[in-house]
């Protein structure tokens, strides 16, 4: 071998072994979920096993191990979570319990010792055999049972949609504050989750069109019933919705596959439009979405919409002449959801407004890009300012310094999480001017992508753009 050859060689060594230390081993540290699944529609149930191999990214040694039981939540009728109101909307057929019932757990090959915690068993505690190190792995095996309830909501069945929101066993967070262990709150989206690799084999019957986080592998049709391969890397849930009455209408946006699921005539093409614009213009003004495809869902929803990664519920009840403007508004917001929740995640308990705030401002920028800049400012001072003040002159406590638990109704989450979370942003946009705004939300969803972000962690990036420091600001928003 000549010495040229030597070195070329060389050079070809020093390359595969940096593009396998920057892509491959960082792959390796990303927790997989391996989920085998039977949907039975004559029951409405889901019998599963799942295998976690789950990597212990914390930088501590862990002796316990915890995962949310959210179907759990759907047990009794004291436990739900939703307000009194809600309950004709959510359970027009009247109530009937949904749960996930545990049948067996092994780590490692070995019978677990498990717990279920209160309240309503909706945690599952594993105490596992030997601690394990940071960086270390181990393999988790649940065999369980879903039963779906008859609610219009995030998990349960109406008459048209079986929606699969949350219903699996997943990982709770370790963070600086522990473990993070909380129920399924009535108000705003009480979940808060890690990102990990997915692949969800699910059988259901033939008749049933999917629509789901990840994308299609493999379809097998056998006996009246289909087997779907699905696989999802780096999310941070993974939920479907299914139905026999989908009709879906498809677009390629920026090389990403954009699907409308929808059930009434006439709205698949709207539907599409209006997603297909939403990532258009938050891939533009933000970054790219690094997910391959993006479905927008005609749901049996109670409530405007619901946002998982590469799928959004929405509302059936929007797709009507009446509601055309709000339903537009609603994917709008869903998909900024993609890029403030999805891709960059924060602790929904304790900082909805982060999420929300930044999802709702986005969706003004949305209004701003297509309808001008009048129509984005009338939304803002009729609905979001005039809303926010007529709730202060009734209220003394408008604090962003509350979790989940601490709300009482609809209206003063709303106000404070979603209203005033995108007042913060209007006024910061006004402060820093719209270049360095631009980049901030731009830096932030580039260092932050398939993180945990906090509030603090957003400062400093505003820091860090202006050259200033912004802390009185943001102060003087919080309390
Ligand atoms: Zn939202």
């Amino acid at each position: 071998m000549d010495a040229k050859k030597k070195l070329l060689l060389g050079i070809l060594a020093v390359v595969v072994v940096v593009l396998f230390v920057y892509f491959v081993l960082p792959e390796k540290s990303v927790t997989t979920y391996f989920i085998e699944a039977k949907y039975n529609d004559e029951v409405k149930v889901v019998e599963a096993n799942q295998t976690v191999k789950y990597v212990n990214n914390t930088g501590s040694s862990l002796k316990e191990v915890y995962f949310h039981l959210y179907p759990n939540a759907f047990k009794s009728e004291t436990s739900l979570p939703f307000t009194k109101e809600e309950l004709s909307f959510v359970y027009p057929e009247g109530f009937e319990p949904g749960f996930i019932e545990i049948e067996k757990v092994t780590i490692n090959g070995l019978p677990a010792d498990y717990t279920l915690m209160e309240p309503n068993d909706e945690i599952l505690k594993l105490t596992l055999p030997r601690e394990i190190k940071k960086g270390e792995s181990i393999n988790i095996k649940i065999k369980y049972k879903v039963k779906i309830p008859p609610a219009k909501s995030r998990f349960g069945y109406g008459k048209n949609t079986v929606q699969l929101g949350n219903w699996y066993p997943v990982l709770s967070v370790y963070d600086k504050n522990g473990w993070n262990n909380d129920p399924y709150y009535i108000f705003g989206d009480p979940f808060y989750s890690d990102v990990a690799n997915y692949r969800v084999e699910i059988v259901v019957p033939e008749r049933f069109i999917v629509a789901s986080t990840g994308e299609e592998k493999e379809k097998k049709v056998e006996k009246g019933s289909k087997k779907l391969v699905l696989e999802a890397n780096k999310v941070r849930d993974f939920a479907i919705v299914m139905s026999d009455k989908f009709k879906v209408a498809e677009a390629t946006v920026d090389g990403i596959n954009i699907r409308s699921y929808y059930l009434t005539d006439g709205y698949g093409d709207k539907t599409l439009k209006f997603a297909s614009d939403a990532i258009r213009f938050y891939n533009e003004y933000i970054g790219k979405y690094p997910y391959k495809t993006y479905s927008v869902v005609e749901t049996d929803f109670y409530l405007g919409g619901m946002e998982y990664p590469q799928l959004v519920m929405i509302s059936k009840d929007l797709y009507n002449k009446a509601n055309l403007f709000n339903l537009e508004y609603v994917i709008a917001h869903e998909t900024a959801h993609q890029w403030w929740y999805a891709v960059v995640g924060n602790n929904q308990i304790r900082e909805s407004w982060l999420d929300e705030g930044l999802t709702e401002y986005s969706t003004l920028l949305y209004i701003e890009r297509y309808y001008g800049k009048a129509t984005a400012e009338e939304i803002y001072r009729l609905v979001i300012e005039r809303g926010f003040n007529k709730f202060l002159s009734n209220s003394l406590d408008t604090s962003f310094a509350k979790t989940l638990a601490d709300f009482k109704e609809w209206q003063e989450y709303t106000n404070i999480v979603y209203n005033k979370g995108a007042m913060v942003f209007y006024n910061l946009r006004k402060l820093i001017g719209e270049e360095n705004f631009r980049k901030v939300l731009q830096t932030y969803y580039e260092k932050y992508k398939y993180k945990i972000a906090t509030t603090q962690d957003l400062i400093d990036v505003v820091d860090s753009v202006t050259g200033k420091d912004t802390g009185g600001f943001f102060q003087s928003w919080f309390y």
